[in-house]
Protein backbone atom coordinates (compact mmCIF):
# COMPACT_ATOMS: atom_id res chain seq x y z
CA UNK A 1 0.00 0.00 0.00
CA UNK A 2 1.73 3.13 -1.06
CA UNK A 3 -1.65 5.61 -0.17
CA UNK A 4 -2.32 7.60 3.37
CA UNK A 5 -4.31 5.43 5.11
CA UNK A 6 -7.69 6.83 5.45
CA UNK A 7 -7.18 6.40 9.29
CA UNK A 8 -7.70 4.42 12.38
CA UNK A 9 -5.16 3.11 14.75
CA UNK A 10 -5.19 -0.63 14.70
CA UNK A 11 -4.72 -3.44 17.51
CA UNK A 12 -4.50 -7.14 15.83
CA UNK A 13 -5.82 -8.72 19.11
CA UNK A 14 -4.46 -12.31 19.22
CA UNK A 15 -6.41 -14.91 20.69
CA UNK A 16 -5.61 -18.75 21.56
CA UNK A 17 -7.88 -21.30 22.42
CA UNK A 18 -10.48 -18.06 22.19
CA UNK A 19 -8.73 -16.47 24.86
CA UNK A 20 -7.21 -13.26 24.51
CA UNK A 21 -3.89 -12.53 25.25
CA UNK A 22 -3.11 -9.55 27.17
CA UNK A 23 -0.80 -7.95 25.22
CA UNK A 24 -3.67 -7.03 23.42
CA UNK A 25 -4.79 -5.02 26.15
CA UNK A 26 -1.07 -2.99 26.66
CA UNK A 27 -1.57 -2.57 22.95
CA UNK A 28 -4.22 -0.52 23.63
CA UNK A 29 -3.72 1.50 25.79
CA UNK A 30 -1.14 2.66 24.02
CA UNK A 31 -2.87 3.03 20.99
CA UNK A 32 -5.35 5.32 23.01
CA UNK A 33 -2.21 7.27 23.78
CA UNK A 34 -1.18 7.23 20.25
CA UNK A 35 -4.46 8.81 19.46
CA UNK A 36 -4.29 11.53 22.23
CA UNK A 37 -0.53 12.71 20.70
CA UNK A 38 -2.03 12.79 16.66
CA UNK A 39 -3.13 16.09 15.34
CA UNK A 40 -5.92 15.47 14.24
CA UNK A 41 -7.28 11.73 16.92
CA UNK A 42 -7.70 8.44 14.99
CA UNK A 43 -10.23 5.56 16.13
CA UNK A 44 -8.56 2.63 18.02
CA UNK A 45 -9.66 -0.33 16.68
CA UNK A 46 -9.22 -3.98 18.13
CA UNK A 47 -9.56 -6.59 14.83
CA UNK A 48 -9.89 -10.07 16.45
CA UNK A 49 -9.65 -13.35 13.85
CA UNK A 50 -10.13 -16.76 15.29
CA UNK A 51 -13.41 -18.96 15.50
CA UNK A 52 -14.84 -17.49 18.98
CA UNK A 53 -13.37 -15.20 21.78
CA UNK A 54 -14.07 -14.63 25.08
CA UNK A 55 -14.54 -11.59 27.17
CA UNK A 56 -14.70 -9.34 23.78
CA UNK A 57 -15.78 -6.53 26.07
CA UNK A 58 -12.40 -6.53 27.86
CA UNK A 59 -11.08 -5.30 24.37
CA UNK A 60 -13.27 -2.45 24.74
CA UNK A 61 -12.47 -1.99 28.72
CA UNK A 62 -8.91 -1.45 27.68
CA UNK A 63 -9.10 1.22 24.69
CA UNK A 64 -10.81 -0.55 21.31
CA UNK A 65 -13.30 2.03 20.35
CA UNK A 66 -14.38 -0.17 17.32
CA UNK A 67 -14.08 -3.96 17.49
CA UNK A 68 -14.04 -5.70 14.29
CA UNK A 69 -14.46 -9.46 14.61
CA UNK A 70 -13.33 -11.80 11.85
CA UNK A 71 -14.85 -15.43 12.62
CA UNK A 72 -14.91 -18.46 10.70
CA UNK A 73 -13.93 -22.08 11.46
CA UNK A 74 -10.64 -22.02 9.50
CA UNK A 75 -9.66 -19.30 11.34
CA UNK A 76 -9.60 -21.48 14.57
CA UNK A 77 -5.84 -22.15 15.25
CA UNK A 78 -3.55 -19.41 13.89
CA UNK A 79 -2.18 -19.98 9.99
CA UNK A 80 -0.09 -17.56 8.86
CA UNK A 81 -1.28 -17.71 5.23
CA UNK A 82 -4.88 -17.43 5.96
CA UNK A 83 -4.63 -14.74 8.50
CA UNK A 84 -2.21 -12.59 6.65
CA UNK A 85 -4.60 -12.94 3.96
CA UNK A 86 -7.77 -11.98 5.87
CA UNK A 87 -5.66 -8.81 7.22
CA UNK A 88 -4.61 -7.88 4.10
CA UNK A 89 -8.18 -7.89 2.34
CA UNK A 90 -9.22 -5.86 5.65
CA UNK A 91 -6.17 -3.18 5.76
CA UNK A 92 -6.87 -2.60 1.92
CA UNK A 93 -10.17 -1.90 2.40
CA UNK A 94 -10.39 0.06 5.66
CA UNK A 95 -7.20 1.86 5.30
CA UNK A 96 -5.96 2.23 8.86
CA UNK A 97 -2.98 4.68 9.42
CA UNK A 98 -1.05 2.14 12.24
CA UNK A 99 -1.00 -1.34 13.00
CA UNK A 100 0.03 -2.70 16.16
CA UNK A 101 0.72 -6.37 16.60
CA UNK A 102 1.77 -8.13 19.69
CA UNK A 103 6.11 -9.41 19.44
CA UNK A 104 4.44 -12.89 20.76
CA UNK A 105 5.63 -16.24 19.04
CA UNK A 106 2.25 -15.62 16.47
CA UNK A 107 2.81 -11.86 15.91
CA UNK A 108 6.33 -12.20 15.26
CA UNK A 109 5.01 -14.66 12.36
CA UNK A 110 2.20 -12.35 11.19
CA UNK A 111 3.84 -9.32 10.85
CA UNK A 112 6.57 -9.23 8.65
CA UNK A 113 4.10 -11.53 5.79
CA UNK A 114 1.51 -9.06 6.03
CA UNK A 115 4.00 -6.18 6.01
CA UNK A 116 5.70 -7.60 2.65
CA UNK A 117 1.98 -8.21 1.40
CA UNK A 118 0.57 -4.44 2.39
CA UNK A 119 4.41 -3.68 0.83
CA UNK A 120 5.29 -1.40 3.85
CA UNK A 121 7.54 -1.44 7.07
CA UNK A 122 7.47 -3.07 10.25
CA UNK A 123 9.36 -1.99 13.00
CA UNK A 124 10.08 -5.02 15.08
CA UNK A 125 10.67 -5.72 18.73
CA UNK A 126 9.68 -2.01 19.60
CA UNK A 127 10.04 -1.30 23.34
CA UNK A 128 7.64 1.74 22.88
CA UNK A 129 5.92 4.34 20.12
CA UNK A 130 4.93 7.31 20.27
CA UNK A 131 3.73 10.13 17.53
CA UNK A 132 6.71 12.96 16.76
CA UNK A 133 6.08 16.60 15.61
CA UNK A 134 5.31 15.53 11.99
CA UNK A 135 2.36 13.65 12.90
CA UNK A 136 4.42 10.18 12.09
CA UNK A 137 4.48 7.30 14.51
CA UNK A 138 8.10 7.07 15.37
CA UNK A 139 9.09 3.29 16.71
CA UNK A 140 11.41 2.90 19.43
CA UNK A 141 13.87 -0.29 19.05
CA UNK A 142 17.43 -1.32 20.79
CA UNK A 143 19.71 -1.51 18.41
CA UNK A 144 23.67 -2.06 18.38
CA UNK A 145 23.43 -4.41 20.68
CA UNK A 146 21.33 -2.85 23.05
CA UNK A 147 23.68 0.24 23.74
CA UNK A 148 21.52 2.74 22.11
CA UNK A 149 17.56 3.17 21.43
CA UNK A 150 16.87 3.96 17.93
CA UNK A 151 13.83 5.69 16.75
CA UNK A 152 12.61 3.73 13.16
CA UNK A 153 10.01 5.78 10.88
CA UNK A 154 7.97 4.71 8.18
CA UNK A 155 7.31 7.62 6.42
CA UNK A 156 6.28 6.99 2.65
CA UNK A 157 4.07 3.80 3.32
CA UNK A 158 1.02 3.17 4.99
CA UNK A 159 0.17 1.63 7.00
CA UNK A 160 2.60 2.14 9.97
CA UNK A 161 3.34 -1.03 11.65
CA UNK A 162 5.37 -1.76 14.62
CA UNK A 163 5.26 -5.37 17.18
CA UNK A 164 5.64 -4.77 20.93
CA UNK A 165 6.52 -6.92 23.50
CA UNK A 166 4.26 -8.17 25.87
CA UNK A 167 5.33 -6.70 29.08
CA UNK A 168 7.66 -3.73 27.69
CA UNK A 169 4.52 -1.15 28.19
CA UNK A 170 3.63 -2.18 31.42
CA UNK A 171 0.42 -3.54 33.24
CA UNK A 172 -2.81 -2.66 31.20
CA UNK A 173 -5.40 -0.04 32.77
CA UNK A 174 -8.69 -0.52 32.27
CA UNK A 175 -10.43 3.14 30.91
CA UNK A 176 -13.51 4.84 31.72
CA UNK A 177 -15.01 5.04 27.86
CA UNK A 178 -18.50 4.15 26.08
CA UNK A 179 -18.24 0.42 24.58
CA UNK A 180 -16.88 -0.05 21.25
CA UNK A 181 -18.76 -0.68 18.33
CA UNK A 182 -18.77 -4.50 17.23
CA UNK A 183 -18.92 -5.13 13.07
CA UNK A 184 -18.18 -8.64 11.63
CA UNK A 185 -16.05 -9.44 8.84
CA UNK A 186 -17.05 -11.95 6.63
CA UNK A 187 -13.61 -13.28 5.29
CA UNK A 188 -15.78 -16.50 3.23
CA UNK A 189 -14.76 -14.64 0.07
CA UNK A 190 -10.82 -14.23 0.78
CA UNK A 191 -10.95 -17.87 2.35
CA UNK A 192 -12.32 -19.19 -0.46
CA UNK A 193 -9.79 -18.00 -3.05
CA UNK A 194 -6.70 -18.56 -0.23
CA UNK A 195 -6.91 -22.05 1.19
CA UNK A 196 -3.49 -22.18 2.87
CA UNK A 197 -1.20 -24.31 1.87
CA UNK A 198 -0.25 -25.38 5.69
CA UNK A 199 -3.13 -26.66 8.28
CA UNK A 200 -2.61 -26.10 12.02
CA UNK A 201 -3.62 -29.51 13.30
CA UNK A 202 -4.15 -28.84 17.05
CA UNK A 203 -2.11 -26.66 20.09
CA UNK A 204 -0.05 -28.73 22.43
CA UNK A 205 1.37 -26.79 24.82
CA UNK A 206 4.54 -28.08 26.71
CA UNK A 207 5.46 -28.78 30.09
CA UNK A 208 6.59 -26.19 32.43
CA UNK A 209 8.37 -27.24 35.25
CA UNK A 210 9.63 -24.99 38.32
CA UNK A 211 8.17 -21.49 39.00
CA UNK A 212 7.22 -19.68 35.59
CA UNK A 213 9.27 -16.60 35.05
CA UNK A 214 6.46 -14.68 34.50
CA UNK A 215 4.89 -15.59 37.74
CA UNK A 216 8.36 -15.57 40.59
CA UNK A 217 8.04 -13.24 43.33
CA UNK A 218 12.54 -13.47 43.18
CA UNK A 219 14.42 -14.70 39.90
CA UNK A 220 17.79 -15.11 40.10
CA UNK A 221 19.40 -14.28 36.72
CA UNK A 222 22.71 -15.03 35.37
CA UNK A 223 24.96 -13.74 32.27
CA UNK A 224 28.10 -14.57 30.39
CA UNK A 225 30.22 -13.92 33.04
CA UNK A 226 29.03 -16.79 34.99
CA UNK A 227 31.90 -18.26 32.99
CA UNK A 228 30.86 -22.04 32.93
CA UNK A 229 27.90 -24.50 32.91
CA UNK A 230 29.47 -25.66 35.80
CA UNK A 231 29.19 -22.87 37.98
CA UNK A 232 25.60 -22.16 36.21
CA UNK A 233 24.59 -25.13 38.64
CA UNK A 234 25.23 -22.50 41.57
CA UNK A 235 22.73 -20.17 39.88
CA UNK A 236 19.91 -22.83 39.85
CA UNK A 237 20.34 -23.93 43.11
CA UNK A 238 19.94 -20.41 44.38
CA UNK A 239 17.04 -19.83 43.14
CA UNK A 240 16.00 -23.52 44.50
CA UNK A 241 16.40 -22.36 47.66
CA UNK A 242 15.01 -18.91 47.59
CA UNK A 243 11.65 -20.64 45.50
CA UNK A 244 12.47 -18.65 42.34
CA UNK A 245 12.61 -18.91 38.80
CA UNK A 246 15.97 -19.18 36.78
CA UNK A 247 16.57 -16.37 34.15
CA UNK A 248 19.88 -15.44 31.85
CA UNK A 249 20.41 -13.08 29.26
CA UNK A 250 20.92 -13.89 24.85
CA UNK A 251 25.12 -15.88 25.54
CA UNK A 252 23.71 -18.15 28.16
CA UNK A 253 21.16 -19.43 25.76
CA UNK A 254 23.74 -19.41 23.10
CA UNK A 255 26.18 -21.58 25.51
CA UNK A 256 23.32 -24.31 26.42
CA UNK A 257 24.16 -23.60 30.07
CA UNK A 258 20.25 -23.59 30.18
CA UNK A 259 18.00 -25.71 28.40
CA UNK A 260 15.03 -23.34 26.95
CA UNK A 261 15.25 -19.64 25.43
CA UNK A 262 12.11 -19.55 27.43
CA UNK A 263 14.64 -18.69 30.54
CA UNK A 264 15.92 -15.49 28.73
CA UNK A 265 14.98 -11.95 29.70
CA UNK A 266 14.95 -9.11 27.35
CA UNK A 267 13.66 -7.89 24.69
CA UNK A 268 13.58 -11.30 22.38
CA UNK A 269 12.69 -12.91 25.87
CA UNK A 270 10.14 -12.34 28.27
CA UNK A 271 9.71 -9.53 30.23
CA UNK A 272 9.60 -9.79 33.81
CA UNK A 273 8.44 -8.14 37.26
CA UNK A 274 9.57 -10.19 39.92
CA UNK A 275 9.92 -8.52 43.76
CA UNK A 276 13.70 -9.57 43.58
CA UNK A 277 15.49 -9.46 40.87
CA UNK A 278 19.23 -10.72 41.59
CA UNK A 279 21.90 -10.52 38.59
CA UNK A 280 24.84 -12.34 38.04
CA UNK A 281 27.58 -11.50 35.49
CA UNK A 282 25.16 -9.55 33.74
CA UNK A 283 26.44 -6.16 32.05
CA UNK A 284 23.36 -4.66 31.55
CA UNK A 285 22.69 -4.13 27.49
CA UNK A 286 19.27 -2.44 27.20
CA UNK A 287 18.01 -5.85 25.19
CA UNK A 288 18.37 -7.26 28.58
CA UNK A 289 17.25 -4.30 30.84
CA UNK A 290 13.82 -3.61 28.90
CA UNK A 291 12.99 -7.37 30.17
CA UNK A 292 13.97 -6.65 33.51
CA UNK A 293 13.37 -2.63 34.15
CA UNK A 294 10.26 -3.16 36.43
CA UNK A 295 11.52 -5.47 39.11
CA UNK A 296 11.60 -4.48 42.48
CA UNK A 297 14.55 -4.78 44.51
CA UNK A 298 17.34 -5.31 41.97
CA UNK A 299 20.46 -6.73 43.13
CA UNK A 300 23.53 -7.36 41.16
CA UNK A 301 26.96 -8.69 41.34
CA UNK A 302 29.15 -7.73 38.57
CA UNK A 303 33.48 -7.69 39.14
CA UNK A 304 33.10 -4.78 36.54
CA UNK A 305 32.73 -1.53 38.60
CA UNK A 306 31.76 0.37 35.88
CA UNK A 307 29.22 -2.36 34.05
CA UNK A 308 25.77 -0.44 33.17
CA UNK A 309 23.55 -2.97 35.13
CA UNK A 310 24.63 -1.28 38.31
CA UNK A 311 22.66 2.01 37.32
CA UNK A 312 19.75 0.04 37.43
CA UNK A 313 20.15 -1.55 40.47
CA UNK A 314 19.41 -0.93 43.99
CA UNK A 315 22.29 -3.11 46.00
CA UNK A 316 25.65 -3.11 43.76
CA UNK A 317 28.39 -5.91 44.48
CA UNK A 318 31.04 -5.46 42.60
CA UNK A 319 32.91 -9.25 42.99
CA UNK A 320 33.06 -12.68 41.42
CA UNK A 321 30.07 -14.17 40.60
CA UNK A 322 31.06 -17.75 41.24
CA UNK A 323 32.34 -16.48 45.27
CA UNK A 324 29.07 -14.21 46.41
CA UNK A 325 27.06 -17.46 45.04
CA UNK A 326 29.12 -19.89 46.87
CA UNK A 327 28.76 -18.11 49.88
CA UNK A 328 24.90 -17.31 49.40
CA UNK A 329 24.67 -21.13 49.35
CA UNK A 330 26.08 -21.45 51.93
CA UNK A 331 25.02 -19.28 54.40
CA UNK A 332 20.90 -19.93 53.65
CA UNK A 333 22.25 -23.74 53.54
CA UNK A 334 23.34 -22.83 57.06
C1 LIG B 1 18.12 -7.90 18.24
C2 LIG B 1 18.76 -8.32 19.53
C3 LIG B 1 17.94 -8.80 20.53
C4 LIG B 1 18.50 -9.20 21.75
N1 LIG B 1 17.68 -9.65 22.73
C5 LIG B 1 18.20 -9.98 23.93
C6 LIG B 1 17.37 -10.41 25.01
O1 LIG B 1 16.16 -10.52 24.87
N2 LIG B 1 17.94 -10.70 26.19
C7 LIG B 1 19.28 -10.59 26.41
O2 LIG B 1 19.74 -10.85 27.52
N3 LIG B 1 20.10 -10.20 25.40
C8 LIG B 1 19.59 -9.89 24.18
N4 LIG B 1 20.41 -9.50 23.19
C9 LIG B 1 21.87 -9.48 23.46
C10 LIG B 1 22.25 -8.25 24.27
O3 LIG B 1 22.42 -7.15 23.40
C11 LIG B 1 23.55 -8.48 25.06
O4 LIG B 1 24.56 -8.91 24.18
C12 LIG B 1 23.38 -9.50 26.18
O5 LIG B 1 22.30 -9.15 27.01
C13 LIG B 1 24.66 -9.53 27.02
O6 LIG B 1 24.56 -10.60 27.91
P1 LIG B 1 25.49 -10.67 29.21
O7 LIG B 1 25.24 -9.48 30.06
O8 LIG B 1 25.27 -12.02 29.79
O9 LIG B 1 26.96 -10.69 28.59
P2 LIG B 1 28.07 -9.57 28.51
O10 LIG B 1 27.55 -8.32 27.92
O11 LIG B 1 29.24 -10.22 27.86
O12 LIG B 1 28.42 -9.24 30.02
C14 LIG B 1 29.02 -10.14 30.89
C15 LIG B 1 29.22 -9.39 32.21
O13 LIG B 1 29.75 -10.28 33.17
C16 LIG B 1 30.73 -9.61 33.92
N5 LIG B 1 31.64 -10.63 34.45
C17 LIG B 1 32.59 -11.35 33.78
N6 LIG B 1 33.18 -12.24 34.61
C18 LIG B 1 32.58 -12.08 35.82
C19 LIG B 1 32.74 -12.72 37.08
N7 LIG B 1 33.63 -13.70 37.25
N8 LIG B 1 31.96 -12.31 38.10
C20 LIG B 1 31.05 -11.31 37.95
N9 LIG B 1 30.86 -10.67 36.78
C21 LIG B 1 31.60 -11.06 35.73
C22 LIG B 1 31.41 -8.66 32.95
O14 LIG B 1 32.00 -7.58 33.66
C23 LIG B 1 30.21 -8.23 32.10
O15 LIG B 1 29.62 -7.05 32.63
C24 LIG B 1 19.90 -9.11 21.96
C25 LIG B 1 20.70 -8.61 20.94
C26 LIG B 1 20.14 -8.23 19.74
C27 LIG B 1 21.05 -7.70 18.67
Amino acid sequence: MTTNGAGGIWVVAEQVAGRINSVSYELLNKAQQLKNQLQKPEPVVAVILGKGAEGLEQLSNYGAEEIITVFAEELEIYQNDLYVAVLQALIEEKKPSIVLIGATAIGQDLAPMLGARLKTGVAAHCVDVRINENNQMVAVVPAFGGKVLGDILCPNTSPQMATLKPGVLGKPVPLEKPAAVVTAFDPSAVLQEDQGRIKALEIVREEQTGVPLEEAEVIVAGGWGIGSRENWDLVEELARLLGGAVGCTRPVVDEQWVQSEQQMIGTSGKSVRPKVYLAFGISGATHHLCGMKDSGLVISVNKDATAPIFEASDVRIVGDARTILTALIKRIKG
